[in-house]
């Protein structure tokens, strides 16, 4: 089922959903179950699994020289999704990059996910390399999400690559793309990224997950900011505890979002990380207590290979 289906047949309640990585290569698939099992009594309608591009390791030879190679440490998206449909007969949504795919890579891909029967997908254009600062296209592939969203409503639509193919199947999928309360760290302004946000939107794109944010009155500000720009669509919280002393540099540094006064101070009086982890279950309970009265539809959690914390969170508020 669609996602905005699942918001529909909702009826107003505040649903659970969350996000998951694949393992580290050379980990067993149980490790992703392991994750999810306690987690399924909150009965998530949709479980997303995000895509991890290459990455550039350089490895010393004997001789002294480097070598550079190519190695996706964090493969096996699709796989999952398809596990997890088949595990648990609940929806896998795959997260996709216009990095590392040209269009046709891209095509071929969503050609695997339609024939698996997964009929939702998370158009992202995704970061730079590591080892890169910018972000670079493909040659034969997308600049921005908004591109990729295109080519996927023309799969909708039956239009493939090669014009040449007559009586085509059309796909259904359901488009869900990214947006940041607190700016995307490379848009100059935040009037400038949802100008560009409406743009996926004008796409095809159907549901919004915003990045993690720890004080709701950005969440806030940014819908009705959205909603005054024309976007009807669901803006999805994305919402993460902190469990370690070290997310408190991480998490901005990372994800470009501010942590509040009050939540640094907490966090800093802590004494090792298992209080940390209190306080961080403790700020999302409240966050998420706060979406859930204004009738937010779904909150989605970053579980980021560790659900206890979830689980603790999800227990209080569902
Ligand atoms: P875009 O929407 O393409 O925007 C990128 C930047 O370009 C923005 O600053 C925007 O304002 C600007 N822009 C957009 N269009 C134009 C244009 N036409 N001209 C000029 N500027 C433009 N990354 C992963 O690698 N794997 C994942 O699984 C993953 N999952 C994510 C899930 C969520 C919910 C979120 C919020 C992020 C996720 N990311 C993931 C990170 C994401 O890939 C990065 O934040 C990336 O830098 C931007 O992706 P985007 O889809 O928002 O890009």
């Amino acid at each position: 089922m669609k996602v905005t289906e699942h918001i529909k047949k909702a009826n107003g309640n505040t649903q659970f959903s969350f996000e998951i990585l694949p393992p580290l290569k050379g980990q067993h698939i149980q490790s992703i179950f392991d994750n999810i099992d306690p987690l399924m009594e909150f009965k998530p309608p949709f479980i997303d699994v995000t895509y991890h591009r290459e990455e550039y390791v350089y490895k010393e030879l004997e001789n002294g020289l480097l070598k550079k190679q190519v190695v996706k440490k964090r493969p096996g998206t699709v796989g999952i999704c398809a596990a997890i449909q088949n595990k648990y007969g609940v929806d896998a949504i795959p997260h996709i990059l216009c990095g590392g795919f040209t269009k046709e890579d891209t095509e071929n891909f969503l050609i695997d996910l339609d024939f698996l029967g997964i009929n939702n997908v998370m158009a992202l254009r995704g970061d730079a390399v590591k080892t890169e600062t910018y972000f670079k296209a493909e040659k034969e592939g997308h600049a921005y999400a908004s591109e990729l969203v295109n080519q996927i409503t023309d799969l909708n639509k039956g239009i493939y690559l090669d014009e040449e193919l007559k009586n085509s199947s059309e796909t259904n999928f359901c488009v869900g793309v990214a947006a940041y309360p607190e700016k995307h760290a490379e848009a100059p302004s935040l009037d400038s990224d949802i100008y560009f946000l409406k743009k996926k939107i004008k796409n095809g794109a159907q549901y919004i997950v915003t990045q993690m944010f720890f004080d709701n009155s950005k969440y806030f500000e940014f819908l009705n900011k959205c909603r005054k720009e024309g976007i009807t669509v669901p803006i999805i919280p994305g919402l993460k505890p902190i469990a370690t002393k070290k997310q408190l540099n991480l998490i901005p540094h990372r994800f470009h979002v501010d942590l509040p006064e009050d939540l640094i101070i907490e966090i800093v009086k802590c004494k090792d990380n298992s209080a940390v982890r209190q306080v961080g279950i403790e700020w999302c309970i409240d966050q998420s207590k706060a979406l859930q009265k204004a009738g937010i539809p779904i909150l989605h959690y970053y579980s980021m290979g560790k659900s206890d914390n979830i689980h603790a969170v999800a227990s209080n508020v569902f």
